[in-house]
């Protein structure tokens, strides 16, 4: 079961999306997938690339739409492992609006977000998660517009898994993915993932310096969503592991009065050939 291919990512040397694809290959062999059961959706952005570089099924999207195509593509084959990937600027600007109604659908899919404060593909601007006072291209006197917590956007609009993580820490990351394919819902994983080249303030030591890890807060229960939305604050937003969990959630799919057993992709299509025929001539 190996997920990698042969295709070398033209990521920047140490770029943290190295570490993404790393993790998000190992989580799948660790949990026993075959690359015919995966498929992974991007959106646009450095780190959309992704989708080309892991052994599996690959859908490199439009700017902001990865996940509106991994939903559909899990509601028609619900035996695919759908994971939607791509940068803050996709899935926080552009995307948002996607991500908070994905979020609240809760379709079983995953959704790894790759977290460098910046926009890296179009040469360093400011992002929704860059930090006031950031200077780019685009805020050459710092940017004067707050920025966007992913984590506690996601417990406000009724997130069964959101989790974070760091591109310095595989093992951590590897393990959330898992977690988070492994969930029975909609999964969000914010994972810090520095830009060597646009980002000289959110670098690899300063996330040494300022993250703190959930295994060492002591008594934190990630089950506890009130728990975990103070936490979150105290810290402001810098913390890392599984965040919150609802081990109840039921997904979207789950629901669906009527839905059969067998996925949509799989069924025979019910018409007969005159009839598929008759309507095909009703487009033409
Ligand atoms: Fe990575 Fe930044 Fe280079 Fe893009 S520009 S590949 S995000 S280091
Ligand atoms: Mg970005």
């Amino acid at each position: 079961k190996d997920f990698r291919n042969k295709v070398k990512p033209n990521w920047c040397p140490g770029c943290g999306d190295f570490s993404v694809l790393a993790a998000m290959q190992r989580a799948f062999a660790n949990i026993g997938l075959e690359p015919e059961d995966v498929a992974i959706v991007s959106g646009i952005g450095c780190s959309g690339r992704i989708s080309g570089y892991v052994n599996a099924y690959g859908f490199h999207g439009v700017h902001g739409r990865a996940l509106p195509i991994a939903q559909g593509l899990k509601l028609a084959n619900r035996d695919l492992t759908v994971v939607a990937a791509g940068g803050d600027g996709d899935g926080f600007a552009i995307g948002m609006g996607h991500t908070i109604h994905a979020i609240r659908r809760n379709v079983n899919i995953t959704y790894i977000v790759m977290d460098n404060q910046v926009y890296g593909l179009t040469k360093g601007q400011t992002s929704p998660r860059s930090q006031i006072g950031f200077k780019t291209k685009s805020t050459p006197n710092g940017s004067i517009e707050s920025a966007i917590s992913p984590m506690e956007m996601a417990l406000t609009v009724g997130a069964g898994f959101v989790a974070q993580s760091v591109s310095s820490d595989l093992k951590q990351l590897t393990h959330v993915i898992e977690e988070g394919i492994n969930h029975q819902g909609f999964s969000l994983i914010n994972v810090y993932s520095p830009c060597v080249t646009y980002n000289k303030i959110n670098t690899y030591d300063w996330f040494k310096e300022n993250l703190v890890n959930l295994n060492d807060v002591e008594g934190y229960d990630s089950s506890d969503r009130g728990m975990a939305m103070k936490t979150l604050m105290e810290n402001n937003g810098l913390v890392t592991g599984i965040i919150y969990q609802n081990k109840e959630s039921q997904s979207y799919e789950s629901l669906i009065k009527g839905f059969k057993e067998e996925p949509l992709a799989k069924q025979d299509l019910q018409i007969s050939k005159d009839q598929f025929d008759k309507l095909v001539a009703e487009f033409m």
